[in-house]
């Protein structure tokens, strides 16, 4: 089917011939289109970039320039007019040189006739059309992805303080009615702190995402981190419900970084091995160097996870439930974070798990070098 509609077409050429056989040709096609001519390669340019007509020709040869310098020249500009080169020669080179530069078609001007000029319109007005569609469509669709993050980050920002100060308040409440409130309304106040604590630690964990998202890596500054997981270490170990241990390298490990989120890193690993295994259980935090790499891991003997989730485990929020986890409180959040931030420290994070046996979380970072 043939589209009736009338386009306004541009042709550039420095041959008058060629403009008067195109325009017999256009004259013969079914639709009724206006044909415009322009036989110098700069007014060539200002009319591309003026965008009046809805498909434009180009001659390859333009006196000492080609259609191909043309299409570049108004690419570069900035216009995406669909743009359709002509030739007289049967050359494969243009053609690829002509799209590579971003022409929408190429023609071979002693293949054309009016049906084949129809239907190079109708598919260059097509293209541009869905062209537009597709940048509209990425243009809402980034407008909306920085509508959400702004969305988030203002609620997280804006709950964070509300949420610490009806901590607080339960938090004395608690005391204050320890031996007077009945037991089953006391047991209320312990769910309401339960769960006001659940939305602190997704609002801190969302908090601290937006931070790391901004941080641009690229650390010069040595950080001695063998210190950091000892003190994170010394945190978790004193509070004695597992069976701890610590293997440090005998030499300092120094990497380039930023400390505060390294100890997030290391922080969030210890506190999933806490959490995922059951009290009295072991864990062996471990650190060594080998060659330039310092090797960090958690191994615990706790609860593992299910084989079939275990490839979904960095997406953010999500959580591994099986039957012996599911009570245990989270945001899905830590090892997103934790794959953020050693990533921006050119590192890679790894894990092994066997459901019920125990699971080894760990990460590479590269150690800053003696010279
Ligand atoms: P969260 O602990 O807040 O749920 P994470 O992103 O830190 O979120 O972890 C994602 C999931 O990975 C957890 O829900 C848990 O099921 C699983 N997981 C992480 N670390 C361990 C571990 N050491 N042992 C068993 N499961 C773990």
């Amino acid at each position: 089917m043939i589209d009736a509609k009338s386009y306004k077409l541009l042709l550039i050429d420095d041959d008058e011939d060629e403009y008067i056989l195109t325009r017999d040709l256009v004259n013969d096609m079914q639709g009724h289109h206006k044909l415009d001519w322009v036989d110098q390669y700069e007014t060539g340019i200002k009319w591309v970039l003026q965008g009046a007509h809805d498909v434009y020709f180009v001659d390859y040869f333009l006196g000492d320039k080609t259609g191909v310098d043309l299409l570049k020249a108004v690419r570069e500009r900035g216009s995406r007019a669909p743009v359709i080169i002509l030739t007289g020669l049967d050359d494969n080179g243009i053609d690829l040189e002509a799209l590579e530069a971003g022409a929408t078609d190429y023609l071979q001007k002693s293949a054309i006739n009016a049906t084949l000029l129809e239907r190079a319109i109708r598919y260059a007005v097509r293209q541009q059309y869905n062209q537009n569609r597709l940048e509209d469509l990425v243009q809402q669709v980034s407008h909306l992805e920085q509508l959400k993050t702004d969305m988030i980050r203002i609620a997280a920002h804006d709950l964070r303080n509300p949420l610490t100060v009806i901590f607080g308040y339960i938090d004395l409440l608690q005391s204050d009615l320890k031996d007077k409130l009945e037991p089953d309304y006391f047991q209320y106040l312990v769910q309401i702190k339960s769960s006001v604590e659940h939305m602190r630690q997704i609002v801190g964990d969302i908090l601290s995402l937006e931070r790391i998202a901004e941080l641009s890596g690229g650390y010069t500054d040595p950080v001695d981190f063998s210190k950091i997981v000892r003190e994170v270490y010394d945190r978790y170990a004193t509070q004695a419900t597992h069976d701890f241990e610590l293997e440090l390298p005998d030499e300092t490990v120094i990497v380039y970084g930023a400390k505060a989120e390294l100890r997030e890193a290391v922080a969030n690993l210890l506190s999933n091995a806490v959490k995922y295994t059951p009290e009295n259980g072991r864990i062996v935090v471990h650190l060594s160097v080998d060659a330039d790499v310092a090797l960090f891991t958690v191994t615990d003997n706790g609860y593992g996870i299910p084989l079939e989730m275990q490839d979904k485990l960095f997406q953010p929020f999500y959580r591994a439930k099986s039957k012996e986890t599911r009570m245990i409180d989270g945001t899905g959040l830590g090892l997103h974070l934790v794959k953020n931030i050693i990533e921006r420290h050119n590192g890679h994070i790894h894990f092994e798990s066997e459901y019920l046996k125990g699971s080894t979380f760990g990460f590479m970072l590269p150690q800053v070098g003696d010279d």
